[in-house]
């Protein structure tokens, strides 16, 4: 029985950036055509797309446009339908994930040296080229990842941008071994971090708004779970703040130890005030931010997801609601990760 892929098919698209709770809405569900993949790319069928905050940022203006009328989504699963010329690294069937690194160019400095996360021809998926707001996408067949089998395609789907980008994060905090890690913002990206923290020994403190994350950051063997301002209640070796407000800065780095990290993970962040040199930076704290991730630390996050049996909570939502999606992304007190049910 062959498969038959349809010339046009449903997507949504940013046409107009701006709010998402604005009185014209930026996303709209059109009909388009089903893209043809290039050669060495694979042509996917969406079966879930999570919803990251980096799809509200393209949506609301907050990224620059790349594309536009892009179609928003980098957390996809779906099933290679169509190879292109010269793929052959899949076969017609094969599950596969597609993240936020589309592409990178490999002969950059930075490429040359494994910071291929760095480079500064990247592409990106939902940003620079349509995403998984759709129901089928092509993908550069070297830059998407086998999903583990123990995970089905709804739970999957956070891991391949809240899970690997919060993974890269945990590496750049540097976190010594049996020491503490703070984690401002507990949405999609957080709680899967937590986890790989917990499991390894490490305590967590999570501070963030909403009382729900706040009980479910317990519920998950975190350690404390305060206000997003508040102070940690012991000095911490290690934090990241993963909401996109740099008010929090100040606090975050005033909570760390003497030779702590802070790690920024988002790719977007409000203005960071003024700075306290004395309360922020003596004592060789170290702030940093995060970009990307290179396909190694996907491939390595995706391996320990597997052996530690990590569980992202999810929320399913119809591919029809994807704008209410995102604007309960908007809101905050969210549990875990929102993920659209496309052509399961
Ligand atoms: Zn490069
Ligand atoms: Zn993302």
């Amino acid at each position: 029985m062959s498969f038959t892929i349809p010339e046009t098919m449903r997507a949504w698209q940013v046409t107009t950036p701006g709010p998402i709770d604005g009185d014209k809405a930026p996303l709209e569900l059109v009909e388009k055509p089903v893209p043809v993949p290039n050669v060495g790319e694979v042509l996917v069928r969406v079966l879930t797309c999570g919803v990251c905050h980096t799809d509200l940022h393209v949506t609301e203006g907050d990224l620059p446009v790349h594309k536009s009328h892009v179609t928003p989504g980098h957390e996809i699963v779906g099933e290679v339908v169509k190879l292109g010329e010269s793929a052959n690294r899949f076969k017609i069937g094969d599950r596969i994930g597609i993240p936020w690194l589309r592409w990178t160019c490999g002969v950059c400095e930075y490429c040359r040296s494994g910071q291929e996360n760095l480079c500064p021809n990247s592409l990106y998926t939902g940003w620079d080229h349509d995403g998984g707001y759709a129901e089928y996408v092509t993908v550069p067949e070297g830059f998407a990842y086998r999903i583990p089998d123990q995970f089905d395609s709804q739970t999957a789907a956070p891991l391949l941008c809240a899970g690997i980008i919060g993974y890269r994060a945990f590496l750049r905090a540097n976190v010594p071994a049996g020491g503490s890690l703070g984690l401002y913002g507990f949405g999609g990206s957080a709680h899967i971090t937590a986890q790989i923290a917990i499991d390894q020994g490490i305590e967590v403190h999570v501070l963030t708004r909403g009382d729900d994350a706040k009980r479910f950051a317990l519920k998950l063997g975190a350690k404390s779970a305060g206000g997003a301002y508040d102070l940690p209640p012991v000095k911490l070796d290690s934090a990241i703040i993963f909401a996109p407000v740099g008010d929090i800065v100040p606090k975050a780095l005033a909570g760390l130890k003497p030779g702590g990290t802070l790690a920024l993970a988002g790719i977007h962040m409000t203005d960071i005030p003024q700075l306290n040199y004395q309360a922020a930076i003596f004592h060789e704290k170290n702030l940093t931010s995060v970009e990307s991730n290179t396909r190694s630390n996907g491939e390595e996050f995706l391996r320990l997801a597997d052996r530690l049996d990590i569980t992202p909570e999810t929320t399913a939502y119809p591919f029809e609601r994807a704008d209410e999606a995102l604007r309960y992304l908007s809101h905050g007190d969210i549990k875990g990760a929102c993920v659209l049910r496309i052509g399961e």
